[in-house]
């Protein structure tokens, strides 16, 4: 479906972005895979993905936090493949501490990963897109880009703003071949949440089994984790022709979370 596509999965090195970056190239699409980690265990994932789908699949280690190194990424894509079609910023941080204690590095650290990364990331590919007047942006936000939880508020501030970024961005080019959409999440069970339900089981005093039972999956109407290979697919189904009136759209997929 998606061949002679290329694609970029920031902070596709785990949990969300890796099954992205999966179910991207076995529709077809070549991967510029990005994120930190281990180099060899990094070449295995990018090995174990090219050998599965026969696409191509390469890596980047930009930091997102870096408008230049943003910048790098998306140049380096369209040149080891011609092209950046689809755009997926997905590459997050978490902390979390009550507004008036939280520090201001870890604040600036979460909007740069998360939505300046996006912008400086859309600015890059999007001219690309237009000469070809065909391209996929997908910002993998979260249900915090529709509703808050105490305690987050760099990380609802940035995906809130991710949103109002996807409905602009939307706009500005609903008369080309362009999409532009937000997957707004509920919670995964990733490295990024594993951490969160070991800091919450030492707050609360509390074994791992009923943290995740009653913090996080009590506001999760499922009780389930959302799975990744669900994103994935949606992410794909967003990519594909069927998708092109989908735009500006921010699409819970989030257990029910945001219905009530
Ligand atoms: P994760 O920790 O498993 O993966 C995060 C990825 O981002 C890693 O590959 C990491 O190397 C990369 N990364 C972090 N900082 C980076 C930087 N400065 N430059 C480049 N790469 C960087 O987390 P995840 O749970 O898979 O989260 C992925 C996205 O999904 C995030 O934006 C997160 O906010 C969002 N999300 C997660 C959940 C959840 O429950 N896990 C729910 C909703 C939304």
């Amino acid at each position: 479906m998606l061949k002679n596509k290329t694609s970029i999965v920031t902070g596709s090195t785990s949990g969300i972005g890796l099954g992205m970056a999966r179910a991207l190239a076995k529709a077809g699409a070549n991967v510029m895979l990005n994120g930190f980690g281990d180099a060899t265990a990094i070449e295995t994932i990018r090995r174990e993905l090219a050998a599965e789908s026969g696409a191509r699949v390469l890596h980047h280690a930009a930091d997102v936090t870096q408008a230049g190194e943003v910048a790098a990424l998306v140049a380096a894509t369209e040149h080891a493949f011609g092209a950046v079609d689809i755009l997926v910023n997905n590459a997050g941080i978490q902390f979390v501490a009550p507004v008036d204690e939280f520090p201001e590095d870890k604040w600036t650290a979460i909007q740069n990963t998360i939505l300046n990364a996006s912008f400086h990331a859309i600015k890059a590919a999007l001219p690309g897109m237009k000469r070809r007047n065909w391209g996929r942006i997908i910002n993998l936000v979260s249900v915090h880009g529709l509703v808050a939880s105490p305690f987050k508020s760099a990380y609802v501030a940035a995906k809130h703003g991710q949103i109002g970024l996807t409905k602009t961005v939307a706009l500005e080019v609903a008369e080309t071949g362009i999409t532009c959409n937000a997957i707004c999440p509920g919670y995964v069970l990733t490295p990024l949440v594993e951490g969160q339900i070991e800091s919450q089981a030492m707050m609360h005093n509390l074994p791992r089994d009923r943290v995740v039972r009653e913090v996080m999956l009590a506001v999760q109407p499922t009780k389930r984790f959302v799975e990744v290979e669900d994103i994935a697919a949606l992410a794909v189904f967003l990519c594909s022709d069927a998708a092109k009136s989908i735009t500006g759209a921010a699409i819970p997929i989030d257990g029910g979370w945001t219905a009530r």
